[in-house]
């Protein structure tokens, strides 16, 4: 059984692992300042988002798993992803 699963793990494995200087999240943090319940706290599985004391919201990029659970849970609208022009490379790589 051991070595059937090593070669699937191999072809799930990841070739390099990157994290760009340059967040990929954008958040309009006047809009934050209005928000009470700050759902994309709670809904974000990586704790990417995190309250300030101003009332703003600030995203450790580098965390984020690009679910885009924060991007739906934000009733305003307030955060917005910029993808990379080949595609998606922050965290896979
Ligand atoms: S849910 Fe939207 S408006 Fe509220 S704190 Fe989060 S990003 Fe800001």
């Amino acid at each position: 059984m051991e070595n059937s699963v090593i070669p699937l793990l191999k072809r799930l494995s990841l070739n390099k692992y990157e994290v760009s200087q340059e967040s990929h999240i954008s958040i309009n943090t006047n809009i934050c300042k209005t928000c009470v319940e700050k759902p994309c706290i709670r809904v974000c599985p990586a704790g990417t988002y995190e309250a300030m004391p101003d009332g703003t919201v600030t995203a450790h990029y580098e965390r984020c798993l690009e679910c885009g659970a924060a991007l739906v849970a934000c009733p305003f609208g307030a955060i917005s992803f910029k993808w990379p022009d080949k595609g998606i490379t922050y965290r896979y790589g």
